[in-house]
């Protein structure tokens, strides 16, 4: 493989990790004054450096996708079920109610179905923090993309617009991946699937939008357009990640999306060496198995057939 490919699709595994760390202690703050925004990884409920349910979750489909491709949705519902037993410190609360009856014995497809019938305005970011795995094992592989970036989001997420989303990032970080310049890659991507009518807008205003117009709560709009804002309005992987995560809300979600597209954008060696050698986490959980960069750099090799 092309060693810049490569270099984009490890930064896409460690730029996700890095953004959900940097993002963990500012995750239900305000948005943080432009004169004193955060820029090292700092401790909050877990040390610095900590990755949290977003990388978490991301690992379990990754892991899924390295031994069944397609997509198994049973098997990946199943490995999200044994990772809500573990006690993680945190999990959205659509996820653990359609985990919760998927523990209780319904199969996947009726779980979801079944919470999305309960509460249909429930569009959360839940599944669209974990979908960049499908994009790394399918970054030549349009359709299986497509497929399986929807089938990730549907065995927790049904509505179409976290549906869409997920299909959305995956495609933009693939065009990135295949070195196009960041503003095509968005735009062609955009214009390469269905995307759900009531994201359309959402896109095209994100790069003229100011950090006050971005409420960043856990609203798929609103992780949707502060990640897309953060890639599209800044220079650097740096930048990136700093910009989205210092809105605050729900600033480990957006960190990690941001994070996984600006990686895929400027590829591994862009992440500053501070962060990727503070970052760490646990997985599987409660085993006292440390994971740092290194895991997240063999991760990406196998999910592209590199390892
Ligand atoms: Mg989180």
């Amino acid at each position: 493989m092309d060693s810049m490919i490569l270099d984009r699709i490890r930064g896409t595994a460690v730029g996700a990790a890095v953004g959900d760390a940097m993002g963990m202690p500012l995750e239900f703050s305000l948005a943080v004054p432009c004169d004193r925004l955060v820029r090292s990884m700092l401790p909050g409920r877990v040390p610095a450096g900590m990755f949290t349910d977003d990388s978490e979750m991301a690992i379990a489909l990754a892991e899924c996708l390295i031994e069944h491709r397609p997509l198994d949705p049973q098997d990946l519902a199943e490995r999200f079920v044994d990772w809500l037993r573990r006690s993680p410190d945190d999990v959205g609360i659509h996820t653990s109610s359609v985990l919760r009856l998927i523990q209780g014995g319904y199969d996947w497809d009726t779980a979801a179905r079944t919470m999305q019938r309960h509460n249909p305005g429930s569009a959360g970011n839940g599944s669209l923090m974990r979908c960049w795995p499908v994009a790394l094992a399918y970054w030549d592989e349009p359709e299986q993309r497509r497929s399986d970036s929807v089938l990730q989001s549907q065995v927790t997420h049904r509505h179409p617009e976290c549906v869409s989303a997920c299909v959305l990032v995956n495609e933009i970080i693939a065009n990135l991946i295949h070195g196009e310049e960041i503003h095509a890659a968005v735009t062609h991507a955009a214009q390469s699937i269905p995307l759900d009518p009531n994201l359309v807008p959402l896109v095209e205003q994100a790069p003229g939008l100011q950090r006050e117009d971005l409420p960043n709560s856990g609203w798929i709009r609103h992780t949707l357009q502060s990640a897309l804002w953060g890639l599209l309005t800044t220079n650097s992987f740096e930048e990136a990640v700093v910009q989205v995560v210092n809105l605050g809300s729900d600033a480990d979600t957006a960190g990690s999306i941001v994070g996984a597209m600006a990686g895929a954008a400027y590829g591994l060696q862009s992440i500053p060496a501070e962060w990727r050698e503070t970052l760490n986490g646990e997985w599987p959980l409660r085993t006292g198995n440390h994971w740092r960069a290194a895991q997240f750099i063999e991760l990406a090799d196998r999910l592209c057939g590199e390892r």
